[in-house]
């Protein structure tokens, strides 16, 4: 006997149908004799019908009456398949977040989960009942509903499992496991059959949306065994683990992209002291993340340009930020660029291999694709590059590392 916690994400209960398979699968958990919660999402295209509905109300909207808005979705999804399960002969009850409750933090909109009580869910589970839990949402410190964040089920669903003691939090979605690059992009993506916390936390925060980060890091922190399957196929996916648990290490297990970024160029900047802390305070005053920053040396001594790179939906605001400063730090121009992308590779094996910045350049330059800039860690090359070329870069990089499926 095992105590699982089964997450489904939006696909996979997005329709009446839908919901039935699910309950389908959790019945089999179930008289396998395992003990299960689960966690769900809410049905496709809901989610993003609610954040539009707040957006035409006022774009500017209260973000604590948005996070009541959009966690609607997953109580709808609680009980329908609460029902489901009932009407297979499963015994089941749904719970929303404050119920359990799940504690975050006051951050709405993207709060974090600050503790979880699992004790009423583990006696419903120990009378053999199915406990449906609200993903994507908890409640803050003022008594108030509050959300994780897109994608935040995932985050909901590790966080359980660890407050359970699971033994393994399986993530259902609509591919059947992690690929080397996302399949939609890359027809000769490969399976995964296991990939490192580490590695998976770079794939998910460097755009591979399979995951949300923050579950990533819950379940490296918890030592969470997670496996991300699908929903539609009964098989094996793709179980994150420990290093030592992987036999055959390959260099790059990975390429992912995030088109989510913008590039800022201040061109003619004065090559003085206290000039990066003046353009880069301010942002992280305001909660602005940088994420790669060029900046040349000047050849008099006086001037230079910095090129940085941010979210795409942070860029209005960091202009203006930045415009406010302009009398006192001064520089020509200032070049906003929402056309850029962002490729990573990613892999354990870099930490033992050189050769992999050169492999990932020579193969981008052979293609005539311009690189605007560049950040490395232990485990991971990040180049940004103009938005056309992504879907190039992404295919080119999958075959210079020899992760083309046969
Ligand atoms: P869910 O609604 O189940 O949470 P998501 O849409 O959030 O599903 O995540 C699954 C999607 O992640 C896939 O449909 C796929 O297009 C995308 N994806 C991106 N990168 C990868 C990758 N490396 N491996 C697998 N899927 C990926
Ligand atoms: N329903 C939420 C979203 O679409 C949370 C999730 O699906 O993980 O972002
Ligand atoms: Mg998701």
């Amino acid at each position: 006997m095992a105590r699982l916690v089964m997450k489904f994400g939006g696909t996979s209960v997005g329709s009446p149908e839908r919901i039935k398979n699910v309950a389908q699968k959790v019945k089999r958990e179930v008289e396998a004799g395992n003990q299960v919660a689960v966690v769900v999402s809410a049905m496709s295209g809901e989610t993003n019908r609610l954040v539009d509905l707040c957006k035409q109300i006022d774009p500017v909207h209260d973000q604590r009456e948005y996070d009541v808005v959009v966690a609607a979705g997953e109580q709808v999804t609680t009980g329908l398949l609460s029902m489901a399960l009932q009407s297979v002969g499963v015994k089941a009850r749904s719970w929303q977040g404050w119920q359990v409750p799940i504690r975050t933090d006051g951050m709405h909109g993207k709060a974090r989960i600050d503790s979880i009580d699992g004790s009423a869910l583990i006696a419903a589970m120990e009378k053999g009942e199915v406990s449906v839990v609200a993903g994507f949402q908890g409640v803050g410190p003022e008594d108030r509903i509050a959300t994780l964040g897109r994608g935040g089920s995932d985050t909901s669903a590790v966080a359980l499992a660890a407050a359970l003691k699971a033994d393994r939090c399986d993530i259902y979605t609509d591919v059947d496991g992690v690929y080397t690059a996302d399949p939609r992009i890359v027809k000769k993506a490969r399976k995964l059959d296991r990939i490192t916390y580490e590695e998976m936390l770079e794939l998910a925060s460097l755009g591979a949306k399979v995951l949300q980060t923050r579950s990533v890091e819950m379940a490296m922190n918890h030592r969470v065994r997670t496996q991300v399957l699908s929903s539609f196929a009964d098989q094996p996916g793709t179980l994150v683990v420990d290093e030592d648990e992987i036999v055959e290490k390959q260099i790059v297990s990975g390429v992912t992209y995030s088109a989510d970024e913008a590039k800022i160029t201040l061109v003619g900047v004065a090559d003085r002291p206290g000039i990066a802390a003046g353009i880069f305070g301010p942002l992280s005053d305001a909660g602005i993340n940088v994420d790669m920053i060029v900046q040349n040396i000047s050849e008099d001594g006086k001037q230079t340009d910095m090129t940085f790179t941010l979210g795409r939906s942070d860029l209005d605001r960091a202009v203006a930020l930045l415009q406010k400063q302009e009398k006192s730090l001064g520089w020509k121009r200032l070049v906003p660029d929402r056309n850029v992308t962002k490729v990573s590779v990613v892999g354990v094996g870099m930490r033992s291999h050189a050769g992999v910045a050169h492999t990932m350049f020579k193969a981008l330059a052979d293609k005539g694709i311009n690189i605007q800039a560049i950040t490395t860690s232990e485990i991971k090359v990040s180049v940004l590059i103009a938005a056309d070329y992504n879907e190039l870069a992404v295919r080119t990089l999958h075959t210079a590392f020899g992760l083309d499926a046969e």
